[in-house]
């Protein structure tokens, strides 16, 4: 790859596409972004749970996970839930998942998504010093809320592991969570304490990305909505053009973010990507004259469900389907955030309207998202970051840029490489 200023074609525009432009522009690099949306961040980018969990970015792939799965098996109020229907279209990632979920393999991949999840946090540092941009940010950590003795001594046992692999997370008494979060108050005698990461973050993704596509704009940006990407052409070892909306757009460069579509677009390279599109849940709710609302950002670990605040909003996300692509909304599904946020603040206004959404996760097996060359010479992938696209985010595109300029990125790229076995 040559170091010049390239005529780069990034597909898709949300979080990732974005960063990865304005990451791209800010080099002299020529760039186009093509999404099929009318704007930027809106699909899985559109309201997620907003946490920049730094020092809680562990995969899913834990060894309970197969246990855990067994036991919820169809239950439609299961945090993880696996619809029977899916299950032919995870013959290959479903058992690449499970070789993951061992003690070993899990701090091998934790390792890895904690050196890049901390580089974001401090390049995303970088980005706000540089330009003012509104996203409802706060800075008061993630307060992970254990109900049972059992489940808080079992994350404090392995408080000295995580700490180990680069996070800063520290246990809380009952006490101590409430004076950490005083809206928990009502409920104290429910807690049993807590695990809180003070140096995590909160805010708006759908607010940052569109804030950030706007100066990548300014900046010489070219964006393409409305823009359906179809095959990409390649000729011996590059590609040389790709299809959109019936018209071809051609660059030096293609960097792929297309989120869980980057599976289905890679496969017109006979380029099989490991990922598997993974709905979740969030709801969202205006805490507008309600006293008793949550300031900090906190994680149910019962029900596995965060709840961030945004401002004068409260946003509730959690729960894992795998149903496919099926993107659609199932009222229970939907219900259990609030049927949580009531659990846990039980002053919550009963007449408030929640606007509910779905997103699909683009999940990789290892946890860890695909950085790099992958096929063609000139196609860089940037996808598959699962449950934590807007944490990892800064971080991504700055390894793209290095990787783009063959410096050598301040996280171990191989580690991401889209070609790495699972
Ligand atoms: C319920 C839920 C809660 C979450 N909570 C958090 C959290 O608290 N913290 C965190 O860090 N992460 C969280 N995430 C994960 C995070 O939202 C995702 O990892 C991230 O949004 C992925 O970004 P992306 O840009 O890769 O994908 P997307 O935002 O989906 O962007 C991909 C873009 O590609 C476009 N596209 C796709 N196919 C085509 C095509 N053929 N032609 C043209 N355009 C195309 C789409 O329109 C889309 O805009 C959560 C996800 C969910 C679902």
């Amino acid at each position: 790859m040559n170091s010049t200023s390239q005529d780069v074609v990034v597909l898709g525009a949300g979080v990732i596409g974005v960063t990865t432009a304005y990451y791209l522009a800010r080099e002299g690099h020529r760039v186009t972004v093509i999404d099929r949306q009318p704007g930027p961040g809106l699909e899985t980018s559109f309201a997620n749970g907003s946490q920049l969990a730094g020092n809680g970015a562990g995969p899913w792939s834990t060894p309970n996970v197969p246990g855990d799965l067994w036991k919820w098996l169809g239950r439609e109020d299961a945090p993880l839930l696996l619809r029977l229907r899916a299950i032919p279209g995870l013959w290959r990632w479903g058992p690449q998942f499970l070789r993951n979920c061992t003690a070993e393999r899990w701090r091998e991949n934790a390792r890895a998504i904690t050196s890049l999840a901390l580089l974001s946090l401090a390049e995303l540092k970088a980005v706000t010093g540089d330009h003012a941009i509104e996203y409802d940010a706060l800075q008061r950590g993630i307060l992970v809320v254990h109900r049972s003795q059992e489940s808080l001594d079992r994350a404090a046992a392995g408080l000295a592991a995580s700490n180990a692999l680069g996070m800063r997370k520290v246990a809380l008494d009952r006490e101590a969570v409430v004076a950490t979060e005083a809206s928990l108050q009502p409920i104290e005698q429910e807690i049993a304490g807590g695990i809180y990461s003070p140096d995590d973050e909160t805010g708006d993704c759908l607010k940052f990305t569109q804030a950030l596509a706007a100066i990548a704009e300014q900046s010489g940006v070219r964006f393409l909505y409305g823009a359906e990407i179809g095959r990409l052409r390649a000729e011996g070892n590059r590609i040389t053009a790709i299809n959109v909306s019936g018209s071809e757009i051609r660059g030096d460069y293609y960097v792929m973010c297309l989120g869980s579509d980057s599976m289905r677009i890679a496969r017109s390279l006979g380029l099989r990507l490991p990922i598997y599109p993974v709905k979740g849940y969030s709801a969202t709710v205006s805490v507008a004259g309600w006293n008793g609302a949550p300031t900090a950002s906190l994680v149910d670990e019962k029900r596995k469900m965060g709840f961030s605040r945004l401002g004068d909003r409260l946003r509730m996300a959690g729960t894992a389907e795998f149903a496919g692509f099926d993107r659609r909304l199932n009222t229970a599904r939907g219900g259990m955030l609030i049927s949580a946020l009531v659990e846990m603040f039980p002053s919550f206004p009963a007449d408030r309207e929640a606007v509910h959404w779905t997103g699909l996760r683009p999940m990789t097996p290892d946890g860890r998202p695909l950085l790099g060359q992958a096929g063609p010479e000139n196609l860089l992938i940037n996808s598959g970051h699962g449950t934590l696209g807007w944490t990892l985010a800064c971080g991504s595109a700055r390894v793209i840029a290095d990787l783009l300029a063959k410096r050598t990125p301040p996280v171990a790229a191989e580690a991401f490489s889209p070609l790495r076995p699972q």
